[in-house]
């Protein structure tokens, strides 16, 4: 059976994982946590990265830091995973859902400010697959009407908008590192922002409330509870996992865009036909290859050759069910406008199995069982 995903390992995490626990420190901000920060901070240019246990929570800071009210709005797409409207609503605040492009999956910014009214605060652009967001159009909206940008990079960590890496655009960018993404710890995230201002805040939310973050920098004799927080900051032994793929961010992204090249042109042809449709990047972007996936003619036709694939050992799976018609999504949320692609596009999208270690041989199979499904 080929996988739809396999966690990423490329050589030296447990070597790095015995290093943590060596330290004799394996709690939070050890050695590897300060390292993948670093690497992050100077790699995609943004003044401060916080490693949190997983993307949800970074989402969860960045909504505490907006300083939401129960009742606040919040606009996002519908057609985005549980957490990105999750992490607001347990705030009291009110997703509101906008319509998608069909062409990239990613929020119609031409749609935002007809949904915007007078409780909104916040927009969350979702950067699907790590095709990057019309971040332009949507920055000035959200500077014209005084509102917070929190981009969910969940997908999108090592891809870039005009240059700028995505999540570090906005006031709060947000990282996952979770088994499936494409630099891993198992599970974990961050939290990256420009803004100084949000330093402090955001260090004592992570840590329980308190200013041990402070303390460790020998900045205060004693660390107390100062403030509302939790507990969002991983172990040590997780973080040295992530450093070693950092470390080899060039190898994977590679890889990844090896696989994502073979799919694209091997099925291009079913594409010229007019059986499929293949992702667009716009140009603008510069993605990460986090996924690949093809659209089929609907519903009916997308169950058939996932079944047909299964038969032949490869999983390939649809994704998103749009939050609008889950059943918290109509409990907490709203949509604004009309539904035109997000239902049906969601419908008729598969991915193919794609993750660091698979193997090419796999990848030429699962691109020929789809020529053939159409063939016969
Ligand atoms: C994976 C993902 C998340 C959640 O990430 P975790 O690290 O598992 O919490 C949130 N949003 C999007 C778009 C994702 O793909």
């Amino acid at each position: 059976m080929i996988a739809f995903n396999n966690p990423p390992f490329v050589g030296k995490e447990l070597e790095y994982i015995k290093e943590a626990v060596d330290s004799g420190k394996l709690c939070g901000d050890g050695m590897f946590t300060k390292k993948c920060s670093e690497w992050m901070r100077e790699r995609f240019s943004v003044n401060h990265v916080l490693l949190t246990t997983s993307c949800t929570h970074a989402l969860e800071m960045a909504s505490y830091l907006c300083d939401l009210k129960p009742g606040d709005e919040v606009i996002m797409p519908s057609y985005t995973f549980v957490s990105t409207a999750d992490a607001f609503v347990l705030r009291g605040a009110v997703p509101v859902f906008v319509d998608i492009r069909p062409e990239t999956m990613n929020i119609d910014e031409r749609l935002i400010e007809d949904a915007i009214t007078d409780k909104t605060k916040a927009i969350v652009p979702v950067h699907y697959a790590g095709v990057a967001c019309a971040m332009d159009e949507i920055m000035d909206i959200a500077k014209r009407h005084g509102l917070k940008v929190v981009e969910d990079a969940a997908q999108g960590v090592n891809a870039y908008y005009k240059g700028k890496a995505l999540g570090t655009i906005g006031d709060f960018g947000c990282y996952s590192f979770h088994e499936t993404k494409n630099y891993s710890m198992g599970e974990g995230g961050a939290l990256a922002f420009q803004d100084d201002a949000y330093l402090e805040r955001a260090e004592i939310l992570r840590e329980k409330g308190t200013n041990r973050s402070k303390f460790f920098r020998g900045q205060i004799d004693k660390y107390t509870w100062v403030d509302y927080g939790s507990s969002y900051l991983p172990s040590d032994m997780n973080a040295a996992y992530l450093y070693a793929e950092l470390e080899q961010a060039e190898q994977i992204d590679r890889k990844r865009h090896s696989i994502y090249r073979y799919y694209h042109e091997a099925l291009r042809p079913l594409a010229q036909e007019g059986l499929i449709e293949q992702p667009f990047v716009p140009d603008y972007a510069k993605h990460n290859a986090h996924m690949y996936y093809i659209k089929l003619k609907d519903l009916e036709e997308r169950t058939k050759l996932i079944a047909y694939l299964k038969e032949k050992g490869v999983m390939a799976v649809f994704h998103y069910i749009p939050l609008h018609s889950a059943e918290a999504g109509m409990r907490f949320g709203r949509f604004h406008g009309e539904d035109v692609y997000t239902t049906k596009e969601s419908e008729r999208l598969m991915r193919l199995p794609m993750f660091y270690n698979l193997d090419m041989k796999d990848v030429e199979y699962v691109a020929d069982c789809i020529l053939k499904y159409f063939k016969k």
